[in-house]
């Protein structure tokens, strides 16, 4: 494994790779999992799903322009070393771990912005947020130039926005998005767990399993419309004292489009996502639910 923290020195080791493997007639498949660091078990899920690719690039940057001014940028947490030992143990061949001023040497004046998607959910809580990973993301497949990029389902919006680019900007590498990894009694991995408290993540575990109660409801149609599954999200999350809502929602997947309240779940053709943010504390967690109409209509 080795480690690098230039843009262009990686461009021109990949460059290199690639040649070498044309000259024995094969052609080198990248796969790129990006990621604020603190690894857990949810990026070694995404870095194995990566090992069917030659080469395994794996970046650590946490990206400030995707955080707000009052957000956690600088408390965000950060474990090079703890990082470096699980990439090892996950067989990566490449850690890209650039500093703020190899990924942006000032001046920049570039963004890339995905519309609507990013207008709902996280990007209604978090302005700009989206326009910070959209341009990440895209300036990490111009370095990497990936066949294959993972991303986790626990980031959903994140998926539809990044998909939408691809599909939109013509890029060449196809995305895989990735089931969420939780812990043993629910919750969601995520680097900002280490933040809570024992009785908030004690009380934080009603997200997965507000959702979970969701799913079966609608498999079972016990809950039809889209306007019931959202107050019935909400209720059960409400009903946690430490819990503070940003938001709860129900929207299409992947168009994140808003559905009229009374719309029966079953009538609707497509996918549906519940998508929740709440914060506990200072500590803003994300979880969701997909609805996929194979499983719902499989109930029918
Ligand atoms: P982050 O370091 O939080 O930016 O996450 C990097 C990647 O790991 C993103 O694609 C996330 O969606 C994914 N990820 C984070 N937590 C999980 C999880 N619990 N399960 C699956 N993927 C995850």
């Amino acid at each position: 494994m080795i480690t690098i923290k230039e843009p262009k020195e990686l461009q021109q080791e990949l460059k290199r790779r690639r040649f070498e493997a044309a000259k024995q007639g094969h052609e080198l498949t990248v796969g790129l999992v990006p990621t604020m660091g603190f690894l857990h078990e949810g990026h070694a899920s995404l870095l194995r799903e990566a090992r069917s690719s030659d080469v395994v690039v794996l970046s650590i940057f946490v990206n400030p322009i995707q955080f707000g001014p009052n957000e956690d940028l600088d408390r965000y947490p950060r474990d090079a070393a703890r990082d470096l030992a699980l990439a090892e143990k996950e067989k990566v061949d490449i850690v890209f771990m650039p500093e703020v001023e190899h990924m942006y040497p000032q001046p920049t004046k570039t963004k890339i912005r995905v519309e609507e998607l990013t207008s709902r959910l996280c990007g209604a809580s978090r302005p700009g947020h989206f326009d910070g990973v959209t341009t990440v993301v895209a300036k990490l497949f111009h370095i990497v130039n990936p066949d294959f990029a993972y991303f986790g389902m626990k980031d959903a919006q994140q998926v539809a926005v990044l998909s939408q680019m691809v599909r939109d900007l013509n890029m060449d590498v196809q995305l895989v998005p990735c089931p969420i990894v939780r812990e043993s009694d629910g919750l969601a991995l995520s680097s900002r767990n280490v933040y809570l408290t024992g009785e908030q993540r004690a009380q934080a575990l009603i997200l997965s399993a507000s959702l979970k109660e969701a799913y079966d409801l609608v498999t079972e149609h016990k809950v039809t419309t889209a306007g019931e599954l959202k107050r019935r999200l909400t209720e059960r999350i409400q009903s946690k004292p430490l819990a503070e809502i940003d938001y709860v929602d129900v929207l299409t997947f992947p168009e994140l489009e808003p559905l009229d309240e009374q719309v029966r779940i079953d009538d609707y053709q497509g996918d549906l996502i519940a998508a929740l943010a709440v914060k506990f504390g200072n500590t803003r967690l994300i979880d969701n639910m997909l609805f996929e109409k194979k499983d719902v209509a499989l109930h029918v």
